[in-house]
């Protein structure tokens, strides 16, 4: 539609007809009924479109992925039960036993967990590469089987922008897809199609749902990667797939090939699909997205200015600060805003973070970013606790390091909070 981001946001997806529900339907149906043999044949030759089975398509799903497909300006997308489904049935579609993946090292532990030991034991490597080294210097990493470009626009934890323009390049020089996960950004703050970039992966649990109470993933396609001129490389999407009655992905579909297959294919096979409850409670949060990434950014800036401006404060880390190393990247690719969370460490090393968290009285500790509600995590007392002071440091996990999700409450009650609880510092 041609609407503009915070209209789709709102109306986008569910377009009722003449006298259905004004809000989008819950189609809590597994199944669906045909009155003959040969119009569900159809679907399985996938001859037509059309639902038989949850696990592959559902009316409540297709539509929320609709409205991530408009909100990135894809040509087609899909839903998945988790972020984590969605990296990595947007990996092993176009990757097998024997080819190579290039991924920042700075991404989502989850991703890199994935990528360099659970799909190396199925036989895909990865290499991880500092993603703010010189384009010499990761040109190096690129091997004859290299499939796929992975990064985070905005990397989870540590805020890092990445250099898009640069990223896409090498990936094209080298004739495979750029894949980036959007989930820090989301297409309110960037949209890495306009710069390039080929297919986009989101964690809808984040900012998307915003209110803690969906996983969520999701898949969109530009439309852009021209997998027969690569042909070769992506046999998968070029060559008769024997599971149907040998289709060719690209002839049959064009530029809707790469999401097609991963539904009709890895959906069917592997099975990691969102419950049509989760992606109604998503397009909840999608309605408000606009506004509520908006408050993020005004929320964080000025709590980042409040931090760094603090006695009992070491460092801060938020790329929308001007004197951050990845100010000059998030002017370019995001300069409405970055996204609402930040790392800081407060003063007395491990020992400060945590006398620090325990004096918080209303943003909370949990393990979670890109709610509402204000929260914290500190890595050195949960997520990696396990590691002392040095072997923290070579994890690129400060002792101190306070990862801080800030939420859109009254930012003047954050930060009384926070200087209370920096109080015991
Ligand atoms: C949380 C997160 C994921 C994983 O998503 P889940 O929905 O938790 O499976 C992937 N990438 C990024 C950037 C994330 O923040």
């Amino acid at each position: 539609m041609g609407y503009s981001q915070d209209t789709i946001c709102v109306q986008g997806g569910w377009q009722p007809k003449n006298g259905e529900p004004r809000v989008l339907p819950i189609y809590q149906s597994t199944t669906f009924k045909y009155a003959t043999s040969e119009e569900m044949g159809k679907l399985f030759d996938l001859e037509e479109e059309g639902y038989f089975y949850s696990r592959l398509q559902n009316p409540t799903n297709d539509v929320v992925a609709q409205k991530i497909c408009d909100l990135e300006g894809g040509v087609a997308a899909m839903l998945t039960s988790s972020g984590q489904a969605a990296t990595m049935l947007a990996v092993t579609n176009i990757c097998e036993a024997g080819d190579h993946v290039v991924c920042a090292a700075k991404v989502y532990g989850g991703t890199s967990n994935l990528l360099a030991v659970t799909l190396k034991r199925f036989g895909i490597e990865t290499t991880l590469v500092d993603q703010d080294a010189p384009a010499e210097e990761l040109e190096k990493a690129f091997q004859p089987n290299t499939k796929a470009v992975f990064a985070e626009t905005i990397s989870n934890p540590a805020g890092v922008v990445l250099d898009i323009d640069k990223f896409v390049k090498l990936a094209h020089e080298h004739g495979v897809p750029m894949i980036c996960d959007n989930t820090f950004a989301t297409p309110i703050n960037c949209r890495p199609f306009e710069f390039g970039v080929d297919i986009v992966t989101h964690s809808t649990t984040k900012y998307m749902d915003g209110h803690a109470m969906a996983l969520g993933g999701a898949i969109v396609d530009s439309g852009n990667f021209d997998w027969d001129a690569h042909a070769d490389k992506f046999p998968g999407l070029t060559t008769p797939d024997e599971s149907y009655h040998g289709v060719i992905y690209t002839q049959k579909f064009g530029k809707k090939a790469y999401i097609t297959k991963a539904t009709a294919q890895l959906m069917r096979d592997m099975g990691a699909c969102q419950s049509p409850q989760n992606a109604f409670l998503t397009n909840v949060g999608l309605e408000t997205l606009h506004l509520r990434v908006e408050r993020h950014c005004r929320n964080a800036e000025k709590v980042a200015e409040f931090l760094k401006n603090h006695p009992k404060v070491a460092w801060v880390e938020y790329a929308g600060l001007a004197d951050s190393k990845y100010h000059a990247l998030a002017e370019k690719y995001m300069p409405n805003g970055t996204c609402g969370v930040l790392c800081f460490g407060p003063k007395g090393g491990r020992d400060g973070a945590m006398r620090f968290t325990n004096g918080l009285k209303m943003v909370a500790i949990v393990t979670h970013v890109a709610d509402a509600r204000s929260c914290v995590l500190h890595p050195a007392s949960h997520t990696h606790r396990q590691l002392n002071d040095q072997q923290l440091i070579e994890a690129g996990v400060l002792p101190d390091l306070i990862r801080l999700s800030v939420g859109i409450e009254d930012v003047n009650d954050i930060i009384a909070d926070l200087d209370q609880a920096l109080a015991n510092v």
